[in-house]
């Protein structure tokens, strides 16, 4: 393998000066957790349960729980009010009219007291009616995250989908007369090829929404779905890899021609849009989560909840631990942390963060054109971005072979 010498001005290895951890428990951001679906979609692995009508009550008893349990326990503490808060799912916009209300209450309005708060809340576009939308501005939600997918018919019903082709416009319309001048929408690539999916037509129409926000999702095939039985019983196939790519490409094309910054590698903004909530996952500040499935993380401590729904709920009412599992990173793993997390999005890492062990591997990154080196920084390009999970795999590998890593 042929070497390049470094970029001008890279300088492995020295201790970062930048993206600091939270060390003192002071936490601003919080995640909330609305495990109801009206039903479960064919690719969908995360912790749902299946309920039409969504349960708003026990779902505000068990989260009052174990706010007041986390509150007690001290580890996390909220000094200033809150700069974000995410309540994500499964569907909260099933919950109905009163669930961001109740939520308030619990959180209290000390801690919602922020004017500049981000307050999103993720919503279907078949349970997100005007009576939602109003509900949801009045409790102080001023962002949603809309589960678009696609404009496509068939292949709304492929995935389960309960929305048909207008229902993403509907839904849009119905935040902005409520009020919400922030929305975002989420659009899956890389569905099998036949369903004859329109992808330049589905970004045609998702552009034409004019939303603040994207997030664009590659389809992933889970073993415990159906979807992935299906796959591994030979009765479904999934894109090939030259779909997938070429896919995503024409996304970065199309969304970045039209004024969107590709600030993350499946995010795209409105400069001034960017989320601030996942900008906390990835910049490995500590965040607080709620409810089952929920992760949280004060460094150098992530947890995570109880998954199933009725277990969670039955042990947090009870006033059991809500908690599943924990682990605690050391020096080395926070630091590779840091690292892939810094490279998933555009900022990138400075090049002073980067251990020296992994220059080689670096080097050949910005060799392939996979990362550049600019300004101090290590930065993917959009094709590296293709390759991430395989580039964090390679980092991972350079840099825990490394002694003076510990
Ligand atoms: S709506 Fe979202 S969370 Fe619910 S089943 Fe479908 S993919 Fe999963």
């Amino acid at each position: 393998m042929d070497e390049v010498p470094p970029a001008a001005g890279t300088q492995y290895g020295e201790q970062p000066r930048e993206e600091p951890f939270s060390v003192d428990g002071a936490t601003s951001s919080v995640y909330v957790h609305a495990p109801f679906c009206a039903r479960r979609c064919f690719y969908c692995d995360f912790a749902v349960t299946v309920d039409r009508q969504g349960g708003h009550e026990a779902w505000l008893q068990a989260i009052t729980a174990e706010w007041r349990q986390t509150r007690h326990e001290g580890l996390f503490s909220f000094p200033e009010p809150l700069d974000t808060l995410y309540v994500g799912g499964g569907t909260p916009s099933l919950l109905g009219t009163r669930a961001m209300d109740g939520l308030a209450s619990v959180i209290g309005l000390r801690l919602l007291s922020n004017p500049g708060l981000e307050w999103t809340a993720e919503a279907n576009p078949e349970s997100f009616t005007p009576a939602i939308a109003r509900a949801w501005r009045e409790a102080g939600v001023n962002r949603v995250s809309l589960g678009v997918q696609s404009f496509h018919e068939p292949s709304l019903r492929w995935m389960g989908r309960l929305h048909g082709s207008a229902g993403a416009a509907e839904a849009v319309r119905n935040a902005r007369r409520a009020g919400f001048g922030n929305v975002s929408a989420d659009l899956i690539f890389g569905l099998p090829g036949h369903l004859a999916r329109d992808w330049g037509g589905d970004l045609a129409r998702v552009l034409d929404l004019g939303v603040e926000h994207m997030s664009l999702y590659g389809l992933t095939v889970e073993p415990r779905t159906p979807l992935g039985q299906a796959v591994a019983g030979g009765r479904e196939r999934v894109a090939s890899e030259g779909r997938y790519r070429d896919e995503y490409l024409e996304a970065v094309e199309r969304l970045t021609g039209a004024g969107y910054l590709h600030y993350e590698v499946s995010s795209f903004a409105i400069p001034g849009r960017e989320s601030r909530h996942n900008e906390v996952y990835w910049s490995g500040r500590s965040y607080l989560g709620l409810g089952n499935g929920a992760h949280s993380f004060r460094k150098p401590l992530r947890r995570w909840n109880l998954r199933d729904w009725k277990e969670y709920s039955t042990s947090v009412v009870k006033g059991d631990s809500a908690i599943a599992g924990h682990e605690v990173l050391d020096r080395a793993a926070l630091r590779l942390e840091r690292i892939w997390l810094g490279l998933r999005a555009r900022r990138g890492v400075s090049l002073a963060s980067v251990p020296a062990r992994a220059a080689a591997v670096t080097e050949r990154w910005m060799r392939r054109d996979w990362a550049r080196a600019e300004a101090g920084r290590l930065r993917l390009t959009v094709e590296g971005w293709l390759l991430l999970d395989a580039l964090a795999i390679e980092l991972d590998e350079a840099v825990t072979n490394r002694k003076d890593m510990e």
